[in-house]
């Protein structure tokens, strides 16, 4: 996905800013139409620049460079990062448990561990990034938010939101579990990962419906909705 302030220019929606990585984390550069592009997706125009190129092309959600970035507050930052650390622990353990999760929905857990490691992760609640731009108008209009922030500020109980493209976006609030808030999410970053792998056809209730035919304990209609997702990662990978 484009940077923060490459979403936020009218050099992107002008089709001349291409979400080069330029080394701090939310630069955007405007540069010349390339004259030998590699083009991997139409929508936005996004061509394949080294290093990384564009990611996401696959689902026309147009693309940032390959790379991870974390932005938010440094305590977001903090958490992200301490979470990814966690979550590359687990994932690099996976016993027998652990990986069968995974290949309950059909995946891997290197490929887990691996979208995770490119996934970016934005604070939602202030990110300005347009939804319209990151998925597509009918659905920033389904679900009546211009902004990710308005996505959040609406949706009070959405910890995380990850629309295919390279970007999970999440409250930073949540990042925090257990008692007096110490414990660390990182079963949400896992969780963030697979909507990256799956995409919208196969959501939380394709997930959740999956698990639950193949034995696990979680029901799609339970209160818990989709955190009862990142609570089996922590169950299974644990
Ligand atoms: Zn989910």
């Amino acid at each position: 996905m484009v940077s923060e302030l490459c979403a936020r220019e009218d050099l992107f929606k002008s089709g001349r800013c291409y979400g080069v990585l330029t080394g701090s984390h939310d630069e955007c550069l405007e540069m010349p139409e390339p004259t030998d592009p590699v083009r991997v997706s139409t929508d936005p125009a996004c061509w394949e620049f080294a290093p990384g190129g564009c990611g996401g092309g696959e689902d026309g959600g147009g693309g940032a460079p390959q790379g991870q970035q974390i932005i938010g507050s440094p305590g977001f930052v903090g958490k992200v990062t301490k979470g990814l650390g966690i979550a590359n622990r687990k994932l690099a353990n996976a016993d027998a448990d652990c990986r069968q999760l995974f290949a309950d929905i059909g995946l891997a857990v290197e490929d887990v561990a691996a979208t995770m490691n490119a996934t970016s992760f934005v604070d939602g609640t202030t990110s300005q990034a347009q939804i319209g731009m990151l998925v597509n108008q009918q659905y920033a209009n389904a679900v009546g938010a211009a902004t990710v922030a308005q996505l959040f500020a609406n949706s009070p109980g959405l910890s995380g939101w990850s629309p295919p493209g390279g970007t999970a976006y999440l409250r930073p609030s949540d990042m925090s579990n257990g008692l007096f808030g110490l414990g660390t999410n990182w079963q949400l970053l896992v969780h963030e990962t697979l909507h990256q792998m799956l995409g919208f056809q196969r959501d939380d209730n394709w997930i959740m419906t999956e698990l639950q035919n193949k034995g696990y304990r979680i029901n799609p209609n339970s209160p818990r909705k989709s955190r009862q997702i990142s609570d089996v990662i922590k169950k299974k990978c644990n």
